[in-house]
């Protein structure tokens, strides 16, 4: 009997490829999770979600981003390419198209149709992420015998993640609730996806009020309810518990969801049909799933990171963790699944709260520097509109107009960035040329340069002073180079990882080539190559 087992594994060792693979990948990404929300809250987690993830798993708590924006479009590009915007191309979520003088979305794709609804939620596609993704590598290492599947409330943090050989990707419509994709993938939704939808899972979510999840004393984490940094839901006199959700219904549509806790309960629920209607994990073929849990990034831009709602957001997704964890157990077993976990950027804590703490902060309004501008490049080169348009601290100017006039590009941009710098709040402003030009190694230099991409990119870039933003005074954002838009969650568990923790320094673009090597593929054809060393049992 004894030696019939011996002969029998040795076949199915044969059967494998040389490297052991895990049967599934799960790549989780919390969006707009700052790296201290883990330490800040530990005490109030459950012991099977973030606690269970970081005391079997192994967790990188000095991994950062290394490029300028970071903003979730980007960041999911980055996270499965393993490159940065300068080689994906994905530089913004909207950005500047120069050739056809307007903004573009990171994934529209007008050639596309919307496959479960009647609008234009659904034309979507990957086609302006220029590198693979590491599923991609998947589906071309094993002749498309790995599934790729990608879910999510964003549309962006689904398309990207899947990347160009997706199976599917999926997202959240937010009129009807529903779970839509794109032409991109197939001509319609899978039967499993239908079926999802017509349970009305959305709609069961929003029918009770948003309380919170423990006493409230739980929560000392955070600021007292009701406070002047947050904004309160459309329809809400006060910004506090408990949140009527059935009442408010009527002032936001069901995209209200998106905003509450139970859109990362809704994902969840999503994922786990997904794994069921493609059963994935199955064969020997690794599969991917990519899940993204965007409410947090939501309830952080309306509340801020210090509210009691964001605490509560993550005390729930720990909770709806803790679930996932345990399907995937009973479901795939452990030891065949890998997972990683991360975020696509942090936050800032609302500025207008750590200016009343005595903290350097402040908000930074551009529409009056960019009219002074204007008025003072019309001085030195004449009558002309010589800017074309300002987002996201970048400045593009008209570079038909230079052209025509026999301009030096650098000049103008040099002149630009010369002026912008006398505004207060602007602590550097850089021209393209610079990025051009220079090879940075490090600081807010380099991440500016990762992210520049030279034929997508501005002509001037502001870096504002630390916890300096443009956004209204209430709740908080994203997409500087300081640390905390860039030191987030880094943590591997499941399959082979051995238990354990490194303080050392990682990028968010190693995680695709070390996913690619522990799978034994190719590397993604942007990618740094930079491995993560995590410990495997043998
Ligand atoms: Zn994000
Ligand atoms: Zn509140
Ligand atoms: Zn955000």
């Amino acid at each position: 009997m004894k030696r019939l087992f011996v002969i029998l594994s040795f076949f199915s060792a044969l059967a494998c490829a040389q490297v052991d693979q895990p049967k599934l990948v799960v790549g989780i990404v919390v969006d707009q999770m700052r790296f201290d929300y883990i330490n800040r809250y530990w005490d109030d987690y459950s012991e099977g979600g973030f606690k269970r993830l970081i005391s079997e798993g192994y967790n990188c708590t000095n991994a950062h981003f290394n490029y300028i924006p970071t903003y979730t479009g980007p960041g999911h590009a980055s996270i499965y390419s393993g490159a940065t915007p300068s080689s994906h191309g994905i530089i913004s979520n909207y950005w500047y198209d120069r050739e056809v003088e307007e903004y573009s979305y990171c994934v529209s794709d007008a050639e596309m149709n919307t496959v479960g609804a009647e609008n234009g939620s659904g034309k979507m596609s990957p086609s302006k992420m220029l590198n693979t993704t590491f599923g991609d590598e998947l589906r071309l290492f094993s002749m498309n015998r790995s599934k790729v599947i990608a879910v999510a409330l964003k549309d962006r943090s689904a398309v990207l993640p899947a990347g160009h050989m997706g199976n599917f990707a999926f997202w959240l419509e937010s009129e009807t609730g529903d779970f839509v994709s794109s032409s991109y993938y197939g001509p319609r939704l899978p039967k499993w996806v239908q079926k999802f939808n017509k349970k009305d899972v959305c709609e069961g979510y929003l029918s009770h009020k948003w309380e919170l999840l423990l006493p409230s004393k739980r929560y000392d984490e955070s600021l007292n309810d009701n406070s002047a940094y947050e904004e309160a839901f459309a329809g809400e006199k006060y910004p506090k518990f408990p949140h009527d959700l059935p009442s408010l219904i009527e002032h936001n549509g069901k995209g209200l969801i998106k905003g509450t806790p139970f859109g990362n309960s809704l994902t969840k629920d999503m994922a786990i049909a997904a794994i069921e209607g493609e059963n994935l994990g199955e064969d020997s073929f690794t599969d991917l799933l990519a899940v993204s849990f965007s409410s947090t990034d939501y309830v952080g831009h309306q509340f801020g990171t210090d509210a009691k709602e964001i605490q509560d957001t993550y005390l729930r997704l720990d909770r709806d963790l803790e679930s996932f964890l345990s399907y995937l157990d009973e479901n795939i077993g452990k030891e065949n699944v890998l997972i990683f976990l991360t975020s696509d950027h942090g936050a800032v804590r609302t500025p207008a709260y750590l200016k009343d703490r005595n903290i350097p902060a402040g908000y930074f309004e551009a529409e009056e520097p960019i009219r002074e501008l204007k008025q003072f490049l019309q001085n030195i080169y004449g009558f002309g509109d010589w800017v074309k348009t300002y987002g996201d601290a970048q400045i593009f100017l008209n570079r038909e107009l230079i052209f025509e006039k026999y301009l030096s590009l650098e000049e103008v941009q040099q002149q630009t960035a010369d002026f912008m710098l006398r505004f207060d709040g602007v602590q550097k402003a850089v021209t393209g040329r610079t990025l051009e030009n220079n090879e940075f190694e490090a600081g807010i230099l380099a991440c500016l340069q990762k992210g520049f991409n030279q034929k997508r990119s501005a002509d001037v870039f502001l870096v504002l002073d630390p916890a300096w933003i443009e956004y209204s005074h209430t709740g908080t954002t994203h997409g500087s180079g300081y640390t905390y838009d860039r030191h987030v969650p880094l943590i591997w568990y499941g399959w082979n990882i051995k238990a354990g923790s490194t303080s050392e320094k990682v990028g968010i673009t190693d995680i695709a080539s070390t996913v690619s090597s522990l799978l034994g593929i190719s590397f993604p054809n942007g990618s740094e190559a930079n491995i993560i060393s995590i410990p495997l049992s043998e």
